[in-house]
């Protein structure tokens, strides 16, 4: 799945009054326009008010040239206008809101000034024709005025969005020229983050409207898309134009975002098709260039984007490689730390700081966890947030050792069957792309027949268990579960009956009013073998906090886990990484889960699950991106390491990191691929491609490719089919 971003941003329009004249502009005003200090902080308000997280100061170029405009910032104690600019800066970063400033044409001295207190700035290049007839009376449109300021941006080290109009009487060769010319300015400074392609859209002039009103009005329907008659001066262009630029533009600036905005484009989708990457900031109060072209919602861009396997994400106005001292303020910096940490990369496990992460500990972690002793907390943060490689393939090595040792050379796996019977939930887990509320449209719930249909399924595949789980449905009882169970049992008396998170659990629990315990003996009585080890995520109540703060705690979560376990079922157990968890945070969920299983010994299996963010919450709003492969097999090995002795299966979720790196991952400690699951809607709901099924037969090529004899097990790990590998692999 490929991410699609945005930015959450509100508009304010400081100062309208600019010095120049493009013929293009319904923006910009000669007359006087300022927007007074209380009317900036009402609207900052708004703001915050709207969760705009970004704060996109677009104004005029050099607005103190007009007389009245220079006498009311004197009044107000600025002695030019980026003192003002600066001035609302402040006020913004203040309230958690991020700035990003387009003022126009400015000299070095000012972008220094303005960069104490933006995230990031930008400026259009528009075109490299100095002559446009639609720039005729515009000096500072003169290309080399504007790549002078873009140029001292990037000596400035400012993050900075520029771009490229297209259709104001320009050239082809010209348009591509553009971006050759900002491609050469990146390649020596590497400070620009995006660039916009923007195609020209006439429109009427709307100065002394309220841009918002308009967009309003047009959202209404009352003057949607409706456009003035395209100048002499410009030209039509054409989706076909507007494919070559997006081609040309991941050409020369690979590393560089691609911004189509997609209230001014019919094309936005097929653009995103060929490449682009962003769609700019959906303004919450609408578009202050082209207001009757009101911006599509998130929601309805969402929709159609995930049809075409695309993820609509939100950024932050600053592009996250850029989020680092060297290119911002730290004052900005602390902002983007205190208020939206979640969007700063991860380098290692988690953000890495709060906590020195002693690297020094790796290789005698290495020695005592090859013997099977348990790490300390110190040691395992050490093993989450490795980064040198080679101390990643000593990891590695001492993690297929140990598997060697446990498990030996055979890779297992079960032939099984997911019934997820209905996706309604009232918990909200942050993470989750499957649960969905009662009303949701994409709420189901399975009646007894289509459970049968589905139990029945299972049995002519094959398969020797169900796995059965469900979100939290404010409607059943714990009889609605043993009426699932002793269905399946009925229908399938043979199949292991693999069944309920804690979390489900814990809701027959409140519901029926009985311990844990008790619940466990009715539901072994209406068939079930053993229970998931799911609901686990991070077993730390701070990250529970963070993440699924409904969901329940660390202590309870153990509580019914080892009631399963002294009622004599097995379960296995979860960890879910990769998201917001500080390498100190999978520690603690390694000691808890080697404390459990010194206990009771109940675990048959340790599954890492990768976190999917595409679809969820965390992902679409807290800049989650997946975890990369190479720390998804890392961490990998980490846990192994962390089991030691305690728990002898290890398994790589095929369903989140994709048959290929499961197979990889076989080298890091791995010993099963888990199943064939027939259905898998969990992980899929929340973006990821990796498929709903495999086949036995797929299993058993991906152990043979690792060159390692594969057989089917049982739940329970008991052997049912050996397949070794052929002599000629
Ligand atoms: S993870 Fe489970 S409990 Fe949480 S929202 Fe999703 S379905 Fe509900």
């Amino acid at each position: 799945m490929r991410r699609v971003t945005f930015s959450r941003n509100y508009t304010l329009s400081l100062s309208r009054t600019c010095r120049c004249f493009c013929k293009y502009c319904a923006f910009a005003t000669h007359g006087a326009h300022l927007h007074a200090p209380a009317e900036v902080e009402r609207l900052l308000d708004e703001a915050v008010r709207r969760n705009a997280k970004e704060l996109l100061v677009l104004t005029g170029e050099r607005p103190e040239v007009n007389p009245r405009v220079a006498e009311r910032l004197r009044e107000h104690g600025h002695e030019d206008f980026t003192s003002y600019v600066v001035w609302a800066c402040e006020r913004a970063l203040e309230r958690g809101l991020l700035p990003h400033t387009n003022v126009g044409v400015l000299p070095a001295s000012d972008l220094a000034r303005l960069r104490q207190v933006t995230a990031s700035q930008g400026l259009m290049l528009e075109s490299v024709n100095p002559d446009l007839v639609a720039h005729q009376g515009s000096p500072t449109k003169h290309p080399e005025r504007r790549l002078e300021t873009i140029r001292a941006a990037g000596e400035l080290a400012i993050p900075f969005t520029s771009g490229i109009l297209v259709g104001i009487g320009e050239t082809a060769g010209e348009r591509v020229e553009a971006l050759e010319v900002l491609a050469a300015v990146h390649a020596e400074y590497g400070h620009l983050q995006e660039i916009i392609l923007q195609s020209f859209v006439p429109h009427p002039r709307y100065h002394g409207a309220e841009p918002a009103e308009i967009a309003d009005a047009a959202q209404r329907g009352e003057q949607q898309g409706e456009r003035a008659p395209m100048p002499v001066w410009a030209d039509p262009v054409t989706l076909e134009d507007m494919r070559l630029l997006v081609r040309e533009c991941r050409r020369l600036l690979p590393d560089v975002g691609i911004q189509i905005p997609p209230n001014l484009s019919d094309w936005w989708l097929p653009l995103v098709q060929e490449g682009a990457t962003d769609l700019g900031g959906l303004s919450a109060n609408g578009d202050h260039i082209s207001p009757e072209h009101p911006f599509p919602s998130p929601h309805r861009m969402r929709k159609l984007l995930a049809a075409h396997s695309l993820a609509l994400t939100e950024r932050l106005c600053v592009y996250p490689r850029y989020m680092s001292p060297r290119w911002m303020e730290q004052g900005v910096l602390d902002v983007i730390k205190a208020r939206y940490w979640s969007f700063i990369p991860r380098r290692g496990s988690g953000r890495g700081e709060g906590r020195a992460i002693r690297g020094e500990l790796v290789p005698g972690a290495l020695e005592r966890a090859r013997q099977g002793l348990a790490l300390t907390e110190g040691e395992l943060s050490a093993l989450f947030a490795e980064t040198r490689p080679e101390a990643i393939e000593d990891m590695r090595q001492a993690a297929d050792e140990l598997r060697a040792e446990l498990a030996g050379e055979t890779v297992t796996f079960v032939v099984n069957r997911n019934i997820n019977v209905s996706n309604v939930c009232v918990v909200g887990c942050a993470f989750c792309g499957f649960g969905q509320g009662r009303r949701s449209p994409e709420a189901y719930e399975h009646d007894r027949e289509e459970f049968a249909r589905r139990v029945r399924g299972a049995v002519e595949f094959g398969a020797s268990e169900i796995c059965i789980q469900s979100g939290i449905h404010p409607d059943w009882t714990l009889e609605d579960y043993e009426g699932w169970l002793a269905l399946a049992r009925e229908i399938a008396p043979g199949v292991h009956l693999h069944a309920y998170s804690a979390m489900e659990v814990d809701h027959m629990c409140d519901t029926s009013g009985l311990p844990p315990v008790e619940v466990f003996g009715r539901l072994r009585e209406a068939g079930l073998d053993s229970t998931p080890g799911t609901a686990a995520e991070v077993l730390d109540d701070g990250v529970r906090e963070r993440i699924s703060p409904n969901k329940l705690p660390v202590g309870r979560w153990v509580e019914i886990i080892e009631a399963s376990h002294a009622a004599g079922l097995r379960s296995t157990v979860t960890v879910m990484f990769g998201h917001i968890e500080e390498p100190w945070e999978l520690a603690e969920h390694m000691r808890v889960v080697r404390d459990v299983q010194e206990r009771t010994g109940g675990f048959t299996e340790f599954v890492p699950l990768s976190f999917v963010p595409f679809h969820t919450l965390l992902g679409r709003t807290h800049g989650i991106e997946e975890i990369s492969r190479e720390e998804n097999l890392k961490h990998t090995a980490a846990f192994r390491l962390a089991l030691g002795h305690t728990v002898p299966n290890l398994q790589a979720s095929w369903v989140k990191m994709g048959l290929d790196a499961a197979t990889e991952a076989l080298r890091w400690g791995v010993n099963d691929l888990g199943g064939t699951l027939m259905e898998e809607s969990i992980s899929r709901s929340a973006g990821s491609t990796h498929g709903v099924m495999l086949t036995a037969d797929q299993l058993v090529a991906a152990a043979h490719a690792a060159g390692r004899p594969a057989a089917e097990r049982t739940t329970l790990y008991g052997i049912r089919r050996r397949y070794e590998v052929p002599l000629a692999a």
